[in-house]
């Protein structure tokens, strides 16, 4: 079974799988990289056994309609185990979990939870829990909120650019602006901040996310958003590390200008 299946795939979100043959004996049985409980970090893991159903041998296994367990082991430690129970659709098209045992992580890398801080980690979380429970609408609510405190915290940076003489009436149309909740409004207004090399032919990531997450929340089923959570999950990612980055050297930037303003004063 494929790897990236086994290691990142949430119970029931369905794989398409091209089975070359029907017999399950000849399906390949890649190890797969996971964590392991007892060494307490990423370990390789590899397939203790064929494709087992009770009462019957492995070449006699036709892939379709079947219910199978894999058990894989931490090839460091020899003792840790991981348990996947796998279902084959009739026609052969596609896979899914409906078991796994320890359960589909929603643990985040420390790197990631520092980058999202503590209380987008919270909804980022809530957003991986709907995702294990194949809640694909929740995910995408949860993972749209994420987007809103981006451009939210975007259009704070912008008073920072902004004249004095100004920046009474800025705040207000800024206060309106996110009293209003249109997201499209306020992507516009938060366009020049993001970095260019974020914007590739003039497609804006915020733009893109935020369509894609309220169009999915409003008219797709929970299978469908589930299709693309996870790729929703890395580009949110990207997206923070690079605004994150931004501002910083944005922040060093003026910060620079300031002083150089304040030599030449004398
Ligand atoms: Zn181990």
């Amino acid at each position: 079974m494929p790897k990236d299946f086994l290691e990142s795939f949430p119970l029931y979100k369905k794989f398409y799988y091209d089975f070359i043959n029907q017999s399950l004996g000849l399906v390949p049985k890649p190890p797969i990289k996971m964590y392991c409980d007892i060494c307490k970090s990423n370990q390789t893991f590899n397939n203790t056994m064929d494709y087992f159903k009770l009462y019957k041998r492995p070449e006699d296994y036709r892939a379709n309609g079947e219910v199978i367990g894999l058990e894989y082991i931490c090839m460091s430690c020899k003792k840790f185990k991981r348990y996947f129970f796998i279902e084959i659709s009739e026609d052969l098209n596609w896979i899914r979990k409906i078991g796994q045992v320890p359960p589909w992580d929603i643990s985040v890398d420390k790197e990631i939870g520092d980058l999202l801080g503590k209380e987008r980690l919270e909804i980022y979380q809530k957003g991986l829990i709907n995702e294990s429970q194949s809640y694909g609408i929740g995910a995408f609510a949860y993972y749209r909120r994420i987007v809103e405190g981006v451009i939210d915290e975007l259009l704070k940076e912008i008073s920072v650019m902004i004249d004095e003489k100004n920046l009474v009436e800025y705040n207000e149309a800024l206060k309106k602006l996110k009293d209003s909740h249109n997201g499209e409004e306020k992507i516009k207004a938060v366009y020049d901040l993001l970095p260019l090399r974020l914007i590739p032919n003039g497609n804006n990531p915020l733009k893109i996310l935020y369509k894609v997450l309220s169009e999915g929340i409003h008219s797709d089923s929970d299978e469908e958003c589930l299709e693309n959570a996870q790729t929703i999950r890395h580009i949110l990612i990207f997206l923070i590390t690079e605004v994150k980055n931004h501002q910083i050297g944005a922040k060093q930037f003026t910060a620079g200008l300031k002083r150089l303003g304040e030599k030449n004063k004398d």
